[in-house]
C-alpha cells in the first residue's frame, strides 16, 4: 500500500457540466472518494486547482487585467475549492487542515512544510491552496512541488479520462491508453500530462505521476492498494519507454 500519496485535481472536476462552480454532489462524491484513502491509514494531501472560476491566462486575454493580478485571481480561486474540500471532508468526519501558499491567516493556515508534515503523521488531511504563490506557474507544479517536500511517495493527477492516451480519446475512438510511459517521453512527444515544469520537477525527484479517472467509484483506493484492477496511466523513470496496452 502507497503510505503517503498527493492527489491533484484541477478545479474543473467539481463543477457542473457548465465547467463553472461547485456542484455540491460532486463535491460529495469526491470527498466520500478522499475518505475512503483516509480510512485505510493513508496519509494525504491535496492540490485543487482553480479552472472551475478563473484561470490567468484567459483572465489577460481581453487586456483589461494584467497576467499577474489574473494569476493572483487564479490562486485565489483554488482558496475557495480547498476550503469547499475542506468542509466536505469534515462533514464525513475527517480531520483536514487548508494551507495556503499565499497569506490569508482568517481563512486557513499559512505553507509551513514542518507543520504540514506534523498534521498527515496525525492523520489529517493537508489541502495546498493558493498553488505555488507565485504567477506564471499551474497548480500541477503546485501539486508536484508539494508532493516532492512532503515526500510523497506518488503524485496521483486526478482526471475526467482513464489515463495518457496516444490521441485524445473524446475524438477518436480508437485512441489507445498508455500504461507507462516515461518523462522523456511525456515531455518529449508533449504529452500534456501536466505541464513541463511539472513533468521536469518530477523527474529529477523521480516522482511517479499517475494519472487516472476520479470518477471511476474506487479508483483512487484501487491505486493506494497497488490492486491489480486499478485503472491508470503511469509516468516514470522507465530506463525504457514501454507501451503497454
Ligand atoms: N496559478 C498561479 N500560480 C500557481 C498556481 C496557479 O498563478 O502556482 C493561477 C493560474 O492563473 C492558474 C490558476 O491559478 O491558471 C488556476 O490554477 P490551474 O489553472 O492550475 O487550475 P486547474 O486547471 O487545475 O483547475
Amino acid at each position: 500500500m502507497i503510505k503517503r500519496v498527493l492527489v491533484k485535481f484541477s478545479g474543473e472536476a467539481l463543477a457542473s457540466e457548465s465547467g463553472f462552480g461547485i456542484e455540491s454532489s460532486i463535491l460529495d462524491y469526491v470527498a466520500l472518494e478522499l475518505k475512503s484513502l483516509v480510512d485505510i491509514g493513508a496519509e494525504v494531501g491535496i492540490v485543487i486547482g482553480g479552472g472551475n472560476f478563473i484561470r490567468g491566462v484567459s483572465a489577460a486575454k481581453s487586456g483589461l487585467i494584467k497576467r499577474t493580478s489574473g494569476d493572483y485571481m487564479g490562486m485565489l480561486a483554488t482558496v475557495i475549492n480547498g476550503v469547499a474540500i475542506q468542509e466536505a471532508l469534515e462533514y464525513h468526519g475527517l480531520d483536514v487542515r487548508v494551507q495556503s501558499a499565499l497569506e490569508i491567516k482568517e481563512v486557513c493556515e499559512t505553507y509551513i512544510n514542518r507543520r504540514s508534515i506534523r498534521h498527515l503523521e496525525k492523520g489529517r488531511v493537508v489541502i495546498f491552496v493558493a498553488g505555488t504563490g507565485n504567477p506564471f506557474f499551474t497548480t500541477d507544479t503546485a501539486a508536484t512541488l508539494r508532493a516532492v517536500e512532503i515526500g510523497a511517495e506518488i503524485i496521483i493527477k486526478a482526471t475526467k479520462v482513464n489515463g495518457v492516451y496516444d490521441k485524445d480519446p473524446v475524438k477518436f475512438s480508437d485512441a489507445v491508453m498508455l500504461k507507462q510511459l516515461s518523462y522523456e517521453q511525456a515531455l518529449k512527444d508533449n504529452i500534456k500530462v501536466m505541464d513541463d515544469t511539472a513533468i521536469a520537477l518530477a523527474k529529477d525527484n523521480a516522482l511517479p505521476i499517475i494519472v487516472c479517472n476520479m470518477f471511476k467509484k474506487g479508483n483512487l483506493l484501487n491505486i493506494v492498494q497497488q490492486n491489480e484492477d486499478a485503472i491508470y496511466s503511469k509516468v516514470a523513470n522507465l530506463n525504457l519507454y514501454k507501451e503497454i496496452k
